[in-house]
């Protein structure tokens, strides 16, 4: 087209454009107002607008564009299908939650009896029944309390401890977390003094021993969640270090409340209690496959210490935070465990069957073995053998972009998609935005066909 003729057409679709009041009065955007509010809708309206003054959209299609990119809620996070075979993706928010804990977040929206008891009609402690469901699944837990994050749980444990005192840690459990946090500095920023023994590879009980005294705060003993030391190596045992008469914290990160057969090295609440630990620390939303929380268990008189220090207000948690963390370990398993435990054939007959479906609508997929991982803080160097969607790799940036995002990942120039993070009720919506992929690519748009 010559330079003449583009004008022509811009300035043209120009005065044709409809007015925004016009386009807001199409009762479907008339209707989602009223759900998703006036502004987000407006906004929604202009960009559909400015696609159609580029002349990117025809000036009678901005009402229909418009609609078809309203967002799903008001909220801004969008739900994404994780099909990268990374069971906690940090980038994902970590454990999705199971219904049970979906169903009490939404019932705990409202007004809750989150610090009152409804029989007596006084005031109850905030969370009493989370709480009681924690001491419950951990018998050796005297008490417990929920924070913000597992980072929040060692800060208050170090604050109230520790602050002026000594945390005594070995050289190679001082870990980075991640996105440049790191636990050292998290730890010093409460006043508590950091005191190393041993080395990178090996630390025995008699380092720390060495090192005790009047300023101990407590012995911290951290389970290196998302790296693996191997070779000459050596670490104090939790029970060793509960017989040097000091308290032991055990942060272990991931959040299994009793040991997970399937992952025979990852520490466990109800072990580390049992092994001597005075308390506890971990995350609610790795493998216990809650919502973001931080668990402290153990000793009663210190985690009253904790719960009562003024600290502890900062880092509280929301009701919904409680209501959701109570129905993961009251109720069904947590889609993690699902994930955990899936039977590499059915994933493989999974994989067959959406590949064959997809290649009778002319879409290049094939069933491919996979390895999935724990991810997020949790088993690392553990691959578990799953089985994958395998596209052409121009598929990987339209299926990321579509509604619902559908999120696998790029190996070998395939886009794989990984069935076992993959809940299988979500594989007739894979298939479907694959599709949509695929239709898009062979109408000749950006995506190309491999
Ligand atoms: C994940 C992790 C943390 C941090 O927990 P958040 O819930 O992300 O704040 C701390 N320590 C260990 C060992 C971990 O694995």
């Amino acid at each position: 087209m010559d330079r003449d003729t583009a004008t022509a057409t811009g300035a043209d679709a120009r005065r044709r454009l409809p007015r925004t009041d016009a386009v807001l009065a199409d009762p479907r955007l008339v209707e989602a107002a009223g759900r998703l509010g006036r502004a987000l809708v407006k906004s929604v309206v202009a960009r559909a607008l400015e696609r159609a003054r580029t002349g990117e959209i025809p000036p009678e299609a901005v009402a229909d564009t418009a609609v078809a990119t309203l967002p799903e809620t008001a909220g801004g996070l969008r739900p994404v299908v994780n099909a990268t075979g990374v069971l906690l993706h940090t980038n994902l928010g970590r454990a999705p939650l199971s219904r049970a804990a979906r169903e009490a977040v939404a019932a705990a929206c409202g007004p809750t009896d989150v610090e009152l008891d409804l029989a007596t009609g006084t005031r109850s402690r905030r969370g009493a029944s989370a709480v009681a469901a924690l001491v419950e699944a951990v018998p050796p837990a005297e008490a417990a309390h929920v924070v913000n994050n597992g980072a929040a749980a060692l800060v208050l444990a170090a604050t109230a401890l520790a602050a002026g005192k000594e945390i005594v840690v070995g050289r190679g459990e001082m870990v980075e977390i991640g996105d440049g946090f790191r636990l050292p500095d998290l730890l010093v920023s409460t006043g508590a003094r950091l005191r190393e023994v041993g080395t990178t590879n090996r630390t025995s009980a008699d380092d720390y021993a060495a090192v005790l005294g009047p300023d101990t705060g407590f012995v911290l003993k951290v389970h290196p969640s998302n790296f693996r030391i191997t070779g000459f190596t050596r670490s104090a045992s939790v029970a060793e270090l509960a017989r040097l008469g000091v308290p032991v914290v055990v942060d272990i990160g991931s959040g299994l409340l009793r040991p997970e057969p399937a992952l025979p090295d990852e520490p466990d609440a109800t072990g580390g209690l049992r092994a001597g630990a005075s308390l506890v620390t971990a995350s609610g939303d790795k493998l216990l496959g809650g919502p973001q929380c931080g668990l402290i268990l153990g000793r009663a008189d210190l985690v009253r210490r904790l719960s009562r220090h003024p600290l502890a207000r900062a880092l509280r948690v929301d009701k919904l935070t409680l209501a959701a963390l109570e129905a993961t370990v009251r109720g069904p398993a947590a889609p993690v465990r699902t994930m955990l435990h899936a039977d590499p054939r059915r994933l493989w007959a999974r994989a067959e069957h959406l590949a064959a479906e997809l290649r009778g609508t002319d879409v290049d997929a094939r069933a491919v073995d996979s390895e999935a991982a724990v991810g997020g803080g949790g088993a690392p160097g553990v691959t578990l053998p799953s089985a994958a969607v395998s596209l052409p790799a121009e598929y990987a940036p339209p299926l990321r972009r579509g509604t619902p995002a559908v999120l696998g990942r790029v190996e070998n120039g395939r886009c794989l998609l990984d069935l076992r993070t993959v809940p299988e009720e979500q594989d007739a919506a894979v298939a479907d935005a694959v599709r949509r992929v695929g239709k898009t690519a062979s109408n000749g748009s950006d995506t190309g066909r491999g």
